[in-house]
């Protein structure tokens, strides 16, 4: 029997000061705040502890478009209905960050609403089908298994598979044809130019929308003022190094000039993105000290669940917390500092590497 080594848990207090809000109240209901002429925040409720979403209407010509969807749940439907029918001009495009059940849920419905066309990256548009069919390899019972593989108990894997496809639940129908959004892409809305900057990491292609006239990014779940954004490894690709391709995908934000307005999908708006990917690349690279201190003796990520998360998590968050988990233990183990220990019917298992 190994002692298990008592970590020491350290917090890293994200100094907030170094980012700036412009706005410091929320827009409610159909209400739209103009945070740069011609882009407009919406806020739309969540039924989650994470409790709002921020959208974006831009103008467009003779019409808007809107960044993200918001959750399909009747709730939202009820608001982009009053919405719609405030409105003085028509959606006209419908764009969406990633496959996210906040962000894509009610992309078909307002399309069937409107009339719009639905823009979206590949990645995000083939994921959100395979999860939505359950298709090989997306199937909740994947998931299962690989976090069962990670040393998940019976007990709380019953408690996850209990919740059935949640997928479908916050996206109820989705889009069976679409424009393609890809790095790079550069759209005129409204006649501005807003390019595509595709990250990694959160989902599999997330676009944000930067646009130099407006002096604005539309981040979406890449960047957020407050929250980390979560980064997963899919049952699909296990060993993938998620947490090294979301650090990369930050420095792509880098060359933005320092007093780019970033609106991000949660939170405030807020000025200061260096200063935010600075306290991003600390917070993880904390995460990986704390990581490889109580590995000196080997670890399942859920093992380590304890060491990294200090609350008692419910099966929602469990899914977001093994899942970070192990996307650090693979950037670990990728990077050189872990080995993997594998024994026939034993959970993996990471220690330092000797
Ligand atoms: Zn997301």
């Amino acid at each position: 029997m190994h002692h298990q080594h008592q970590a020491t848990v350290t917090v890293v207090r994200m100094s907030a000061h170094a980012l700036t809000h412009p706005f410091t109240e929320a827009p409610v209901g159909i209400a739209r705040i103009e945070v740069v002429p011609g882009v407009f925040w919406l806020r739309f409720a969540l039924p989650w502890s994470l409790n709002h979403i921020n959208l974006w209407l831009l103008e467009d010509d003779e019409g808007y478009a809107v960044v993200d969807t918001g959750l399909g749940d009747p709730a939202s439907r009820g608001t982009w209905t009053a919405l719609i029918e405030a409105l003085e001009r028509p959606i006209r495009r419908i764009i969406v960050t990633h496959y996210h059940p906040d962000h894509l849920g009610n992309a078909e419905w307002l399309a069937g609403a409107t009339g719009a066309p639905v823009w979206l990256a590949m990645g995000e548009y083939l994921l959100a089908h395979a999860l939505h069919a359950q298709t090989s390899g997306f199937e909740s019972s994947a998931m299962l298994a690989h976090f069962r593989r990670h040393g998940l108990d019976d007990e709380r894997l019953v408690k996850m598979a209990a919740r059935g496809n949640v997928y479908a639940r916050g996206v109820p129908t989705l889009p069976v044809h679409y424009q393609r959004l890809l790095d790079g892409d550069v759209l005129v809305i409204g006649g501005r130019h807003w390019q595509a900057i595709a990250g990694h990491g959160h989902s599999p292609e997330h676009i944000s929308l930067y646009c130099a006239q407006a002096g604005a990014l539309i981040s979406g779940d890449m960047l957020l003022p407050r929250i980390t954004t979560n980064i997963n490894v899919p049952a699909a690709m296990p060993d993938e190094d998620s947490v090294g391709r979301f650090l990369a995908s930050l420095r792509r934000f880098e060359p933005l000039p320092a007093d780019t307005l970033v609106l991000p999908a949660h939170g405030l708006p807020f000025r200061g993105l260096h200063a935010r990917i600075g306290q991003l690349f600390a917070h993880h690279a904390e995460r990986d000290a704390t990581i490889l201190e109580a590995l000196r003796n080997p670890q399942s990520a859920a093992d380590l669940l304890q060491t990294l998360f200090l609350r008692e998590l419910d099966a929602h968050q469990l899914m977001f917390a093994m899942s970070e988990t192990i996307a650090h233990l693979n950037h670990l183990w990728h990077r050189g500092p872990l080995r993997r220990i594998e024994e026939a019917g034993e959970p993996v298992r990471y220690q330092i590497a000797k």
